[in-house]
């Protein structure tokens, strides 16, 4: 168990997935309202992948994102981000490793309405102190389409460009990986699949690591992998997938849930 310094270190093995969780369990209340989110549920997240969780509403998919993001804590097991198990931390060093080690997307954007669009992207790091790697923002802010927009204030984007915005915040300090919940939940399709091809494009040519939660098999679509948890555990995974492949897969538990 590490409690060194929260932020890993730049050289890291090839293989060392940006995520991981081992045996991982999570429990919440006690008596009769005991509720086992997580059970003993062990996965990777890949460097440079884009990961999809699925599964039934209930099933532990926004328990898993925020016991890995070190945002929950966790009953059993353990969780890594890079090289840096979480448990180890003391309240400090999980502070800072969120802060630079991790970004996150959420359903309602979480813009501060009083800042300009830039200056909510680079927030997180002024908060830090830090100064933004204005190539790397450059490329961000190109990437996720905002060039022309960066003085507007949250009311004057439509949902689509505070989605666009919230996702270039979550990429500016070049984060470990980057969770997204239900990222376009609040969007109409065409916004939506704008942010999923931001999503991927951040990955692909940009060699981030991203892990959304979805219902959407659209959306899931998008990702490189699936996977698949019910009543808290890894049930399945799909590799490449397509709508039609993800769309199968759920009905296929759906035949199994009824005859069971
Ligand atoms: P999903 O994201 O797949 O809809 P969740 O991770 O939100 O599922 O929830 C998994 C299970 O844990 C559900 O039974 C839910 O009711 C329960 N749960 C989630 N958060 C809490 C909490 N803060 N307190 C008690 N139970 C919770």
């Amino acid at each position: 168990m590490s409690t060194q310094a929260a932020t890993p270190a730049p050289a890291r093995p090839a293989t060392e997935p940006a995520a991981r969780a081992t045996g991982l369990g999570k429990v919440y209340g006690e008596g009769e309202t005991r509720v086992v989110a997580l059970d003993a549920v062990s996965v990777e997240f890949g460097r440079g992948r884009f990961t999809a969780i699925m599964g039934p509403s209930g099933s532990g998919k926004s328990t898993l994102m925020h016991c890995m993001a070190g945002l929950d804590s966790i009953t059993s097991g353990s969780t890594r981000i890079g090289g840096t198990e979480l448990s180890g931390l003391t309240d400090r060093q999980l502070t800072r490793l969120r802060r630079d080690s991790v970004g996150f997307v959420f359903q309602a954007f979480n813009l501060l309405p009083t800042l300009t669009a830039l200056e909510n992207i680079t927030l997180p790091m002024a908060i830090a102190g830090r100064r933004p790697d204005r190539q790397w923002l450059d490329t961000v802010v190109a990437t996720v389409g905002l060039s022309g927009r960066l003085g507007h204030r949250p009311a004057q984007l439509s949902g689509g460009q505070q989605q666009r915005v919230a996702v270039a915040r979550a990429l500016a300090s070049r984060p470990e990986i980057v969770f997204a919940d239900e990222p376009t939940g609040n969007l109409d399709s065409r916004a939506g699949s704008e942010i999923l091809g931001f999503l991927q494009r951040s990955v692909r040519e940009l060699g981030q690591t991203v892990v959304m939660v979805t219902h959407d098999p659209a959306a899931a679509a998008h990702a490189d992998r699936v996977v698949f948890l019910a009543d808290g555990r890894l049930t399945d995974e799909l590799l490449a997938p397509t709508a039609e492949g993800v769309l199968d897969r759920m009905r296929q538990f759906d035949t199994g849930a009824r005859t069971s």
